[in-house]
């Protein structure tokens, strides 16, 4: 049994796959092609937005809108510790400080009364200033964005949504990448909406945020490639990249559907044996991961060992929080800042989830969960 089994899905499309394929192939043009400008028309209408700008990666669809918003020292970007090391990675290249609030315990996304009293002691204390709020939507749930806008009027502050795990996730009839000033979210293989290496893309709604981003794309360039009138990067997303991406968005609402169901029937199959995971009303998820959390850490040591026996393939998501990191050491956190993340990051781990789970695999793995 595979973790994410992508195998299944290339058996599907591999006719279409093909075709798209050899289309770039024969035309040569590799570098920003047709492909690029098709696959962002039809991303930025997927999800309900004005522009889609893709990349290199998600990494850097959240780097290059932090660039764009010129976020540097003394700048301060509220996120949440539970998360890819990404998230806090791109604040810190800039020289941001990233400052960090606890989760909710059932969504394990960012807790909005926490984010609320975090910005008032920033601004209270006076070292940095508050730019902006970066909600991870974590496993492909949508943050609370209901209250975290809400919050940012008040502040006025601005909001990126880190996406990468959410591409098709859902909260009160709105796509995820469509909520705040910016959305960036990623094409790895292993995301819900994945191509074949890296990739990424940034969703706005803003003109001016489109255009500069547009330039830090092509290292920065004004008039024409050899004007430069900012810092930039190498940031474009491949056109053989896109072509694939292209083929998967024909079956990535079926896929979705597919992902629910399989979820549901998950959260059936495990009742009484873990914690599954609490969808909120109005809200549906992509379920980049199905995570579930065991009563304590040797509980879960149990279970996976026991999962391992039966031969189903397992992870954890994720071990230690943000804040823990040694590459985060100097902003001075300690183990205790965080409760809810360090107690959850003890007790959580993923099954396999892809669209093309079987019946007999659920049930194989419900039943290797000996209680
Ligand atoms: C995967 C991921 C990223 C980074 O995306 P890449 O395409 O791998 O660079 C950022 N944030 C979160 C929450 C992620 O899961």
């Amino acid at each position: 049994m595979q973790f994410i089994d992508l195998q299944r899905q290339y058996e599907r499309i591999k006719e279409r796959l093909n075709q798209r394929l050899s289309k770039v192939l024969e035309s040569c043009k590799f570098i920003l092609g047709p492909e690029i400008v098709e696959l962002e028309e039809k991303l930025a209408n997927f999800v309900g937005r004005k522009y889609c700008v893709s990349c290199s990666s998600g990494t850097d669809a959240l780097l290059m809108t932090l660039m764009a918003w010129e976020i540097g020292e003394g700048d301060a970007v509220f996120t949440t510790p539970f998360t890819f090391i990404a998230t806090s990675e791109v604040i810190r290249l800039l020289g941001a400080t990233p400052v960090f609030v606890d989760i909710e315990p059932t969504t394990f996304n960012i807790d909005p009364d926490k984010l609320l009293m975090e910005i008032e002691r920033v601004k209270k204390e006076r070292k940095l200033r508050p730019k902006v709020i970066l909600p991870v939507n974590l496993f492909g749930l949508p943050a609370d964005y209901g209250k975290i806008l809400k919050i940012a009027k008040t502040y006025e502050l601005r909001v990126l949504e880190d996406a990468a795990q959410s591409f098709g996730g859902k909260r009160d009839g709105k796509f995820s990448c469509s909520w705040g000033d910016a959305s960036a979210t990623s094409f790895f293989p292993a995301k819900p909406l994945g191509c074949y290496g890296d990739g990424g893309a940034i969703f706005t709604d803003s003109d001016e945020l489109y255009q500069i981003l547009l330039s830090i794309r092509i290292h920065g360039q004004g008039k024409d490639r050899y004007d430069n009138v900012r810092l930039g990067l190498n940031g474009r997303f491949d056109t053989i990249q896109a072509a694939i991406l292209l083929v998967k968005l024909e079956i990535f609402e079926e896929e979705l559907e597919l992902r629910n169901s399989i979820a549901n029937k998950y959260i059936q199959l495990l009742d009484g044996k873990v914690t599954t995971p609490v969808i909120p009303d109005g809200c549906s998820s992509s379920w980049a991961q199905f995570s579930v959390l065991a009563d304590s850490k040797e509980e879960r040591e149990q279970l996976l060992e026991s999962l391992k026996l039966n031969g189903i393939p397992t992870a954890i998501y994720y071990p230690k929080p943000l804040h823990l990191q040694k590459v985060n050491e100097d902003l001075g956190y300690k183990l205790g800042d965080f409760p809810i993340s360090e107690s959850i990051s003890e007790r959580i781990f993923s099954l396999p989830m892809h669209p093309y789970l079987k019946d007999e695999e659920l049930e194989l793995i419900a039943k290797s969960f000996s209680h």
